[in-house]
């Protein structure tokens, strides 16, 4: 069931923000359980009763959407492609907050319980849920667990994730300030890249940490990442070096630290990326 959100993190989040992100997270959560009620999954609740439970939270979070759209018009973080969400404009409202709705990461971790909604469940030694603080102001999204993870549990543990470390204690924070998870939770045989129905049956508890957390910035490591979290099939290598708008939370693509294992010489790209990060974080 929603639980009521943790007062600390939410005062900073602008009204806003928090409905289109509620209507957004809500219209995803309806189109998943409706395509997993289509294909007769049973690993999900995804019963009439349910979806129409959902339906009646979207109606409500849409109808506040109207009355934002009063306010001033939304500038575009990125000229093309035109799926890309334009940034919301701050808008005083005294509605309650869409984070009212949201899971604590506990709830979400039990609902996905010991998940055989994909094929990975198959091959995974463990499920790498993710790790951090359930307050983070800034979460990693990295694209899924490698050997080390699956073998322990814990996301970027591996000769990337201690890349990873290095690069969060480069902008003054530690692991445990952060929230550090993957677009998949499972590790893909062999390390192949994901499969669209391994994302799909996964993206929902993606979008839930990430409405528990709610965290003021994101940074989407790789072309997995970035592409999932902002519907795009563009490049990395075009997509980094800027912020984009996913539902009120800013989000910064940047290369995937097993790419920089690759290739060194684009840590200064990175390095580029985290410095304007650190300029955004700074109040
Ligand atoms: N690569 C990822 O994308 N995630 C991990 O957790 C480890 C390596």
């Amino acid at each position: 069931m929603p639980q009521l959100p943790d007062s600390r993190r939410i005062a900073g989040r602008k009204p806003v923000a928090q409905r289109r992100f509620l209507s957004s997270i809500l219209d995803e959560t309806l189109h998943a359980l409706r395509h997993l009620a289509e294909k007769g999954s049973r690993g999900f609740d995804c019963s009439e009763h349910s979806l129409s439970v959902l339906n009646s939270w979207k109606r409500t979070a849409g109808d506040r959407r109207q009355a934002t759209d009063r306010c001033p018009q939304p500038a575009a973080t990125l000229p093309e492609p035109p799926e890309l969400t334009p940034v919301a404009a701050p808008c005083e409202s005294s509605d309650p907050p869409a984070s009212a709705f949201a899971d604590s990461l506990e709830s979400i971790q039990t609902d996905m319980g010991d998940c055989r909604r994909c094929k990975l469940s198959k091959t995974r030694t463990r499920i790498v849920f993710g790790e951090g603080s359930p307050g983070a102001g800034l979460m990693f999204v990295g694209e899924a667990p490698g050997f080390d993870e699956d073998q322990q549990g814990m996301p970027f543990v591996g000769k990337a994730g201690q890349l990873l470390t290095r690069i969060i204690h480069a902008i003054n924070l530690t692991r445990d300030q952060v929230y550090i998870c993957n677009v998949i939770k499972c590790r893909p045989p062999g390390n192949r890249n994901p499969e669209p129905d391994e994302i799909l049956a996964c993206s929902p508890f993606l979008n839930r940490q990430i409405a528990s957390i709610q965290p003021e910035f994101i940074c989407a490591l790789g072309t997995f990442a970035a592409q999932t979290l902002l519907k795009t099939t563009q490049p990395i290598s075009r997509l980094r070096g800027r912020f984009y708008d996913y539902n009120g939370i800013r989000l910064l693509p940047t290369f995937h630290p097993s790419y920089l294992l690759r290739n060194p010489d684009k840590k200064r790209e990175v390095w580029e990326d985290m410095k304007l990060l650190m300029n955004e974080m700074t109040p």
